[in-house]
C-alpha cells in the first residue's frame, strides 16, 4: 500500500457506501478510463469476470472457437469453457513471449478452412507486463473483423509505441489481484472505447436487473461488481501506479547488471516501441546446461528464505486444455522449461538485492 488508500477506505465507511456501488467504484472507473485512454470503464470483482463479461457481450456460445494465447495463466482462458466454447491455443513469439501475429493469421485461416467458420473472438496476453506485438495482431483481426479482448492483467502501465495496453483491443481488461503490481485485494476491470457495451457489462455484472421497482430479470446476469470498500483501495493505488511501474523497471535493469556476460538473459524490450512496467522480471537459463539451470538456482534461492518461481506453464500441457486444438508449442514450452521469475515487488529494498545478489553470484561462480 502508498499511504491514502485507508483514506479512501474511511471515506466509504463514514459515507456509508459499503456496497458493491458508490462513489469510489464511479471514481475509480473514470480514472482507469482516463489513465488507459480506453474511454469506459466497469470496475468488476476480478480480472476473470470481465474476460467473461466480453466474451458474453460478444455473444461468444456452444460451438464456438476463441482463439487464445496457449502462454498464460488460467484466468484468460476458463471463460471461454464457462461459455461452452472451444479455446483455440497459440504458440507465441520468442521475443516479446505473447501471441505471435503470424502464425495468428495462419490459425485464422485454418479454423475457417476446418469449420466454415470464423472463430468468434482473439485473446491476446501481455505477459509480466510486456507489450504484445499488439498492432499486428489487431491488423489481423482487422481484416478478418473478429473482435479482440486483451488481456492486461498484468501489464497495467505498460505502453506499445507510447499508448496505453489495454486500449488497443475492442475490449482490454485489467486486474487487481494481490499479486498485480496495483491491488484492490481482488478486483478488476473491463476497459473499452464502446459506452454501450460497457453500460452492459455493468448491467450485467448486477444480475441483469431490468428497470422495474420491484426484481426484474429478462436476461441471465452475474455478481460480478467491484465493491465500493475495495474501490478506494484501488482510487488510492492509481495515485503511485507510475512510482511502482518505475520501482519494478529499477528492478529488472538491477537484474540485468546482475546477470551480464552470465548467459542468462533478462526479459527485456526489445525496441523503444515497448515499454513494459516489468511486473515481474523473469530470466532465461541456457539450453541443455546442468550447472546453470532453473532448479539449481531456484533451490539456492530457497535456501535463503527468497521465493522465486517457474513460468507460467502453458495451457496446452495443462490436463485441463490437453484437449484443445494448439498451433504450434516450441517457444512456450522451451520458455516454461528455460524460464525463472525472480523477487519483482515494489517494496523490494536494497538489502533484498544484496542478498538476492549473493546467492546469484555464488550459482554463477559454482557453474563456471
Ligand atoms: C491475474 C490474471 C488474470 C485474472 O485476473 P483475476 O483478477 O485474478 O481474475 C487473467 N489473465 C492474466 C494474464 C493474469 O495474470
Amino acid at each position: 500500500m502508498a499511504g491514502n488508500e485507508q483514506k479512501y477506505v474511511a471515506s466509504a465507511f463514514e459515507t456509508n457506501w459499503i456496497a458493491p456501488l458508490g462513489p469510489l467504484v464511479d471514481k475509480f472507473e473514470s480514472v482507469l478510463a482516463d489513465y488507459t485512454g480506453a474511454g469506459h470503464c466497469a470496475a468488476l470483482s476480478s480480472g476473470t469476470a470481465a474476460i467473461h463479461l466480453a466474451l458474453e457481450i460478444l455473444g461468444v456460445g456452444i460451438n464456438d472457437e476463441v482463439i487464445v494465447q496457449s502462454f498464460t495463466f488460467c484466468g484468460s482462458i476458463n471463460p471461454v469453457l464457462y461459455q461452452k466454447a472451444s479455446p483455440i491455443l497459440v504458440d507465441s513469439d520468442p521475443v516479446t513471449w505473447n501471441m505471435d501475429p503470424n502464425l495468428l493469421r495462419e490459425v485464422i485461416e485454418d479454423r475457417i478452412k476446418a469449420t466454415g467458420r470464423k472463430p468468434k473472438a482473439v485473446i491476446p496476453v501481455h505477459l509480466y507486463g510486456m507489450p504484445a506485438r499488439i498492432d499486428e495482431i489487431m491488423q489481423v483481426c482487422a481484416e478478418y473483423e473478429i473482435p479482440v479482448i486483451e488481456d492486461a492483467a498484468e501489464a497495467l502501465g505498460s505502453t506499445f509505441k507510447g499508448k496505453k495496453l489495454g486500449s488497443f483491443g475492442d475490449f482490454g481488461i485489467l486486474s487487481f489481484n494481490g499479486n498485480k503490481i496495483i491491488t484492490t485485494s481482488g478486483g478488476g476491470a473491463l476497459l473499452s472505447s464502446n459506452e454501450e457495451w460497457v453500460a452492459k457489462a455493468r448491467f450485467l455484472s448486477t444480475q441483469a436487473r431490468d428497470k422495474a421497482i420491484h426484481y426484474q430479470h429478462s436476461e441471465l446476469g452475474y455478481n460480478y461488481r467491484l465493491s465500493n470498500v475495495l474501490a478506494g483501495i484501488g482510487v488510492g493505488q492509481m495515485e503511485i501506479l507510475d512510482k511502482f511501474v518505475s520501482l519494478r523497471r529499477s528492478n529488472n535493469q538491477f537484474y540485468s547488471d546482475l546477470f551480464k556476460g552470465s548467459g542468462i538473459t533478462v526479459h527485456q524490450e526489445s525496441s523503444a516501441d515497448f515499454f513494459s512496467n516489468h511486473w515481474l522480471t523473469a530470466i532465461l537459463f541456457p539450453a541443455d546446461s546442468v550447472l546453470l539451470n532453473k532448479e539449481i538456482l531456484m533451490d539456492a534461492l530457497l535456501e535463503e528464505n527468497i521465493e522465486s518461481r517457474p513460468l507460467w506453464k502453458p495451457m496446452h500441457l495443462q490436463p485441463l486444455y490437453s484437449e484443445s486444438k494448439m498451433y504450434g508449442g516450441q517457444v512456450s514450452e522451451d520458455l516454461f522449461e528455460r524460464g525463472l521469475c525472480l523477487p519483482s515487488g515494489s517494496n523490494l529494498t536494497d538489502s533484498d538485492r544484496d542478498r538476492i545478489a549473493d546467492v546469484v553470484s555464488k550459482v554463477l561462480r559454482n557453474a563456471q
